[in-house]
């Protein structure tokens, strides 16, 4: 038994060897191998519900998907347990936006960064909290993502059109023996993405109101891409946002006529309900897409909030 053993464990050597010597001619595409306890497919980690759903529509049937954030759990302050660690160091990519979970980033780090996809790295990032900073709000200093981009870039269609394009490029460059796959399917997504972004924009481009007020800053792509005015109660989807701040936002809601005031699933509603009662508002729930919805997907999702933000701002046509 220890011979079997020391075989086995000389036998695993020898593919990490091969492994890393393939990664360096650029031939990755054993690097499946090590983590590849099913078949030999590619691994491919997506770090939360976008990713996840961007990687699944290029990846197919040729590539094994896994999730670091389960349903219905808040991904930002996400924790990975030491099996998910070696889930990334044993995957051939894992698919993440830098500066949104701070154990993600350490794991890709530490575990291969050559093997991270940084989602943000392929597209035009928007600086973080565009929005003037606002006065006194401690609660917007609490969270401070490590980087100076906004991260929630899905939320732009277009922009996570970009992302599909470059990931099916850097799929293809792992398993070479399904480029033509890869490419064929992320041209799909584009299209449907790009489709979503044409309804989006019909959609919302006469309205009564521009402004959206949300119980965290999420939505400042979106914002960007379509020409709305996004006031953040609080920049952490944890954080109790101070009084001054409230009272600032109140003011604005006011002023700006705020029919709505929107919440999402996986935040406490109490701030946005305290703050629509004092303007004279609804509230409604506006989906940041960082848990999976719990019907349908991420297109589905997305037109659910194009609904709800036509309703709340009073646009025609
Ligand atoms: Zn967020």
């Amino acid at each position: 038994m220890p011979y079997k053993a020391r075989f086995l464990s000389l036998l695993a050597g020898g593919v990490l060897l091969a492994t890393t010597a393939a990664c360096g001619s650029g031939a990755a595409q054993t690097a499946a191998a090590p983590g590849g306890a099913a078949g030999d497919k590619p691994t491919v980690v997506a770090a939360f519900y976008p990713l996840q759903w961007l990687t699944e529509q290029i990846a197919g049937q040729d590539v094994t998907v896994q999730t670091l954030t389960a349903p219905g759990v808040e991904p930002h302050d996400l924790e990975l347990t030491p099996q998910q660690v070696a889930g990334v160091g044993g995957a051939t990519m894992t698919v993440y936006i830098k500066g949104l979970q701070p154990a993600v980033d350490e794991a890709v780090e530490q575990n291969g960064a050559d093997k991270g996809f940084d989602a943000a790295a392929a597209v035009q990032t928007l600086p973080a909290h565009a929005e003037e900073e606002p006065e006194g709000g401690e609660a917007a200093h609490e969270h401070e993502h490590e980087v100076s981009y906004d991260p929630h870039l899905w939320l732009d269609p277009s922009r996570f059109a970009g992302v599909a394009t470059k990931l099916s490029e850097r799929l293809a460059e792992a398993d070479p023996a399904h480029a033509q796959d890869y490419k064929e399917r992320a041209a799909k997504t584009v299209a449907a993405l790009g489709a979503l972004d044409q309804e989006f924009t019909k959609g919302l481009a006469t309205c009564s109101t521009r402004s959206i007020v949300t119980a965290h800053e999420a939505f400042g792509y979106l914002a960007n891409r379509y020409k709305l005015k996004q006031v953040g109660i609080s920049i952490d989807p944890e954080a109790e946002p101070s009084p001054a701040r409230i009272a600032e936002v109140a003011k604005v809601a006011k002023a700006e006529k705020v029919t709505t005031i929107f919440t999402e699933a996986l935040v406490s509603t109490k701030v946005a309900e305290v703050l629509a009662t004092e303007v004279g508002a609804k509230t409604a729930v506006l989906d940041p897409m960082e848990s999976q919805p719990s019907g349908g997907d991420y297109l589905s999702a997305m037109r659910g909030n194009l609904t709800t933000l036509r309703t709340a701002l009073g646009c025609t046509a």
